[in-house]
């Protein structure tokens, strides 16, 4: 249906106020105008709620989680950044795959079966989007996903 995102981006993030550990911040970076996308809310809600936590599955201790949305004329670029252990170059790629889990070893005691990064790929590519990930060994970690803008009602309309 058609959605202002950042209003619904606000509730997603106001949920996980509610049951992220202490010692993690959330950080807004939200823009203040409204922008208007196509979503299927309940398959997008699963892309936010699989990144946000790994990003908080993936933090140290006081770790701050900064979740941001910029607007790029014909889309929005969604980006949520954490200052965990990053994951290494040339694997930036592979943990959009089904059943991928970089580092097993350090991330083995985490749990997980590594299908959270997979299915949110599939379901914004559903909604015509690209996820991609950026990060920093040692640093943090970066997903980015874009949506396209509906097409803005003229003003007067
Ligand atoms: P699941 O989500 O199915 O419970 P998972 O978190 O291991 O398990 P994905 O969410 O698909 O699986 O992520 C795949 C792998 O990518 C993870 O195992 C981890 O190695 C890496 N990864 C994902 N997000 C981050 C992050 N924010 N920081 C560091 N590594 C990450
Ligand atoms: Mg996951």
């Amino acid at each position: 249906e058609r959605t202002e995102f950042i209003n619904y981006f606000h509730g997603i993030i106001d949920r996980f106020e509610m049951n992220v550990p202490e010692h993690i911040s959330l950080k807004r970076e939200l823009p203040k105008g409204k922008f208007n996308v196509w979503l299927d809310q309940d398959k997008m809600t699963q892309v936010l709620d699989n990144i946000i936590s790994n990003a908080i599955k993936y933090s140290p201790e006081g770790g701050k989680i900064t979740l941001r949305v910029e607007n790029r004329r014909h889309h929005i670029l969604v980006s949520i950044q954490d200052e965990g252990m990053g994951i290494a170059y040339d694997k930036l790629e592979k943990i959009f795959e089904r059943f991928y889990r970089a580092d097993k070893a350090r991330t083995r005691k985490l749990g997980g079966t590594g299908l959270g990064l997979a299915i949110a790929k599939e379901l914004v590519e559903a909604h015509h989007g690209k996820i991609w990930a950026k990060s920093k060994e040692g640093k943090g970690t970066a997903i980015l996903f874009t949506l396209p803008l509906m097409n803005q009602k003229r003003r007067g309309l």
